[in-house]
């Protein structure tokens, strides 16, 4: 994969219209790929995407 086609927001492969993937993703699914249609141009397109988890960590008190 192309790493500069990697985006944070789905982008219509079509007409490059931005749209929020939160209805369309299930919190369960680490990756996968779905079928959906642009909700500006009404074309369909196929959508692979990735889960990425973010750590931080910090010390607890009382802890050396
Ligand atoms: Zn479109």
């Amino acid at each position: 994969m192309n790493k500069e086609e990697m985006v944070d927001i789905i982008k219509c492969p079509h007409c490059k219209h931005k749209m929020d993937y939160d209805p369309y993703l299930d919190v369960c699914d680490m990756s996968g790929e779905f079928d959906m249609d642009c909700e500006k141009c009404k074309k369909t397109f196929n959508v692979n995407f990735y889960s990425m988890f973010y750590f931080t960590t910090k010390k607890l008190e009382g802890v050396e």
